[in-house]
């Protein structure tokens, strides 16, 4: 191992611009060999950001082959997988092959593991792309990743299957955090509540509110909507486009007794959503912005030109304890689990 000095974050990896960290940069060195306070993992699959992979998918028109070279490019380009145009990633399942002497925690070859960090800011190289699974945002890939000495991780847990596992922990900071915002008796409004974070933070928004508060759902793909109503934790569930908020905003504040809601989450996928997460939230309310395809200036100028006084905060992918949360909360409900398991689940 060579003596360049070396940076926790990672900055020792930055070749573009000078100066930045390893997320903002433009381009990561990924053929550095490894270093003392690294861990080499060799990549199986890629859990791409559901707003990056969306992003991918329309922009080649839903064919794999080209998918697969658009991924293929961003990486030889970037040396990590982050997508120029959502500037999201995503996470990485594979197993550790190597640990740098000054690589903290207890991390050991051989050890299966999913990391925690943004795929943004991870040095990757693939050499192969063995399959694109279009329905779970996953490709499967021969590669290798670097992860720095602050780089988070987890160890896949031996009682779930490791694909759900990676696709429950590429969200693990929405339910951990939802936990923290909604109160007994809040009303809470879900946009995009059948998708991947969105059931989980169905399920604990249940909980919170308890059997006074209001849970409504707000989806878009049919056969979703019916997999969260057979989860039985909303109190209503409606169908709208989040790009037309006053249509959500009516049937959000029937659904409400007429009244706006306490909280709203939007986990969300695709971009123009920003609006129908504001208007339907009362003055002194939280909107909690999971979605990568929010707009900073689209939300704060949108809040204000509706002269909306509630509290907008940034989902942060993480949150002290966050990954044992959300596979806990798995583990405690077998109907979540099980709509895991069929979505994502899968040893292939
Ligand atoms: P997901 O499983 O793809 O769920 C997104 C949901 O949004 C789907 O149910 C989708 O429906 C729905 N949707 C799409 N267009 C809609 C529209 N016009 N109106 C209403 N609903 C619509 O995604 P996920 O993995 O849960 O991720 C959710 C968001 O969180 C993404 O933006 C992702 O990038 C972001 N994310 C953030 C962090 C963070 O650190 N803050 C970490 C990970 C992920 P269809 O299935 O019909 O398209």
């Amino acid at each position: 191992m060579s003596n360049i000095p070396l940076c926790p974050y990672g900055s020792h990896r930055v070749i573009d611009p000078a100066g930045a960290l390893p997320q903002a940069a433009r381009k990561l060195d990924n053929h550095m060999p490894m270093q003392r306070n690294e861990m080499r993992i060799a990549v199986e699959t890629l859990n791409v950001d559901s707003a990056s992979f969306t992003q991918i998918k329309e922009a080649c028109g839903g064919d794999e082959g080209k998918m697969a070279q658009m991924i293929l490019d961003i990486v030889a380009e970037r040396g990590k997988m982050q997508n120029p145009v959502t500037g999201s990633g995503g996470m990485l399942l594979g197993t550790v092959s190597e640990v740098g002497p000054d690589f903290p925690g207890d991390a050991k070859p051989g050890d299966r593991v999913a990391t925690l960090v943004s795929l943004s800011l991870t040095p990757l190289s693939i050499r192969r792309i063995r399959a694109i699974h279009m329905d779970r945002d996953q490709v499967d890939v021969e590669a290798t990743a670097i992860l720095f000495e602050t780089g988070i991780w987890a160890r896949i847990p031996d009682d779930m299957d490791r694909k759900v596992a990676l696709a429950a922990l590429d969200v693990a900071g929405a339910a951990a955090q939802v936990h923290g915002m909604v109160k007994p008796g809040d009303s809470v409004l879900i946009l995009g509540a059948s998708g991947k974070s969105g059931v989980l933070c169905s399920v604990q928004a249940r909980r919170d509110a308890g059997p006074q508060g209001n849970v409504i759902a707000l989806c878009y793909d049919p056969q979703e909507m019916e997999e969260l109503k057979a989860l039985g934790v909303c109190d209503h569930i409606i169908r709208a486009d989040a790009r037309k908020p006053l249509d959500v905003y009516r049937q959000v504040l029937a659904a409400n007794g007429g009244r706006k809601v306490d909280l709203s989450i939007n986990v969300i996928n695709v971009p123009d959503t920003e609006m129908a997460t504001i208007l339907p939230v009362r003055d002194g309310g939280i909107i909690y912005f999971f979605s990568m395809a929010t707009s900073f200036s689209k939300a704060a100028l949108g809040a204000e030109g509706v002269a909306s006084d509630a509290t907008m905060i940034i989902g942060n992918g993480y949150t002290k304890g966050h990954a044992d949360f959300t596979l806990n909360l798995l583990r405690s409900s077998p109907e979540l689990y099980q709509l895991f398991n069929k979505r994502y689940g899968g040893e292939d």
